[in-house]
């Protein structure tokens, strides 16, 4: 699925070794801010970022898929692979528990892949820890009500959830300082534009850039 070939072929004809490793998101919000259509809006634009796909003890929501929005498990399930440290980073949201696999995650980076990681503010601390070169993004909602009627209109929590998920917007958006980026969702658009901005600055560092085209630089500069 993600065998799209890169935009620019590395011209690594210095010979050093392997692929520079991939670049590792993670992008946070309160819950109703529009992360989740935001973050898959960005998949679509860049279909070389994969999405890591998380576990959790809540149940489904309606339309969501098994392996393609969440592993779902049970809780049992769940503190064993905990204990096992089979994750990265695992957090407690509302009563449920998630957590980020970490099996596969670094060889996908050392592969070359780029990864986003949509978790909460308590998981990009512990992948902060881990993972010091993380790329994180906050996701804020222009305002308390707009995520409230986001909530709302989203139909799918009871009245007790958006209480709770209100309470917790406050929390989790008091954690913005954490984040390299922030990025307020008042025009769908405009924050798509600012997400895929931010991608596109971090493949542009200087460091990257210089290694995937070193035999076009290293040609230019041997000429007098
Ligand atoms: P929801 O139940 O609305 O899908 O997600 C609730 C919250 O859990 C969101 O803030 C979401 O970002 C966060 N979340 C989802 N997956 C993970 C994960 O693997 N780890 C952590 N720490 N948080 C997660």
């Amino acid at each position: 699925a993600h065998s799209q070939a890169p935009r620019s072929e590395p011209t690594d004809a210095g010979g050093a070794a392997g692929a520079d490793p991939g670049l590792l998101f993670v992008v946070s919000a309160p819950s109703g801010a529009g992360k989740t259509s935001l973050v898959k809006a960005l998949l679509e634009v860049e279909p070389s970022l994969q999405l890591s796909v998380s576990y959790t003890t809540r149940p489904p929501r309606e339309g969501e898929e098994d392996a393609v929005h969440y592993h779902f498990i049970d809780a049992p399930t769940f503190e064993r692979m905990a204990e096992a440290g089979e994750f990265v980073e695992y957090a407690r949201v509302f009563g449920n528990a998630y957590g980020t696999a970490a099996a596969t995650l670094r060889e996908r980076l050392d592969a070359g892949a780029d990864l986003l990681l949509e978790i909460d503010w308590q998981g990009a601390r512990q992948v902060r820890a881990r993972f010091p070169e993380a790329i994180s993004v906050f996701v804020a909602p222009p305002s308390l009500d707009a995520l409230e009627a986001r909530l709302r209109g989203r139909g799918k929590d009871s009245q007790d959830v958006i209480a709770a998920r209100m309470a917790r917007a406050r929390d989790e958006l008091s954690h913005h300082g954490e984040y390299d980026y922030l990025v307020l969702n008042d025009d769908f658009a405009v924050a798509l534009g600012e997400l895929r901005a931010v991608v596109t600055a971090e493949r542009l560092r200087e460091s990257r850039q210089a290694k995937r085209h070193a035999a076009a630089l290293a040609a230019m500069l041997a000429e007098d």
